[in-house]
């Protein structure tokens, strides 16, 4: 899953991020609007944390914009009161979801995690494809019943094969979900993220490689 938290103050932003990382999302960060909109243009997330109340672009016009440009993504709004107006106004510009600071840290992540499921409403939470399980809420994998340990990147890459649902995902995609801006888009991460995800898997091989396209599952 692919997140961005956009949040003027510094440290809780990129208190967020860490966070959300933990959770194995792919996460950027931007600290003003007009950053925000600029990340948006070129890369489609699944969630948008947006605070309200940003310097250089407001998030109400933020989250106006977005709307406008018909985005898939999903956004929940940070909110400076709990204030009912604010919600109010949050909702009304297209925000899915709010939260009023101070929130806790473990209903946003519970938050984000429900708006990304949203975001791709024709999947169960629970995704499974030839005897190989993922449940993204409790971070676990198993194949045949057999649990199995992951990194955070290996979740990343399995999470999304298996949401691609037979189809080929391309290395490019898997750079874009599973990684952040920060990643060298020539790197060789991809091939050995899936070669050391293919021998965890163990035999027989349930990923296969589409020369020059990507991979399936
Ligand atoms: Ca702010």
């Amino acid at each position: 899953m692919r997140v961005l938290v956009v949040e003027d103050e510094r440290v809780l932003a990129d208190a967020i991020a860490t966070g959300l990382r933990r959770e194995a999302m792919a996460v950027d960060v931007a600290y003003d609007g007009a950053e925000a909109l600029e990340k948006t243009g070129y890369i489609d997330y699944d969630v948008i944390v947006l605070d309200r109340d940003l310097p250089r672009v407001h998030g109400d016009e933020v989250a106006r914009r977005l709307v406008a440009d018909r985005s898939a993504s999903r956004i929940i709004m940070l909110t400076a009161a709990g204030d009912v107006d604010d919600r109010v106004a949050g909702l009304d510009l297209g925000a899915d979801d709010y939260l009023a600071k101070p929130f806790a840290f473990l209903e946003l992540i519970a938050r984000v995690r429900a708006l990304g499921r949203r975001s791709a409403p024709a999947l169960p939470p629970v995704l499974e494809r030839a005897g190989v399980r993922l449940d993204p809420g409790k971070r676990l994998v198993t194949r045949n019943g057999a649990e199995i340990a992951l990194t955070k990147k290996e979740f990343a890459v399995l999470e999304e094969l298996l949401r691609a649902d037979g189809a080929v995902v391309s290395q490019e995609d898997l750079l874009d979900k599973a990684w952040d801006e920060h990643i060298d888009p020539f790197t060789n991460v991809v091939r050995v993220t899936m070669m050391t995800l293919r021998k965890k898997l163990g035999e027989p091989q349930v990923i296969e490689t589409v020369p020059g396209v990507g991979y399936k599952l």
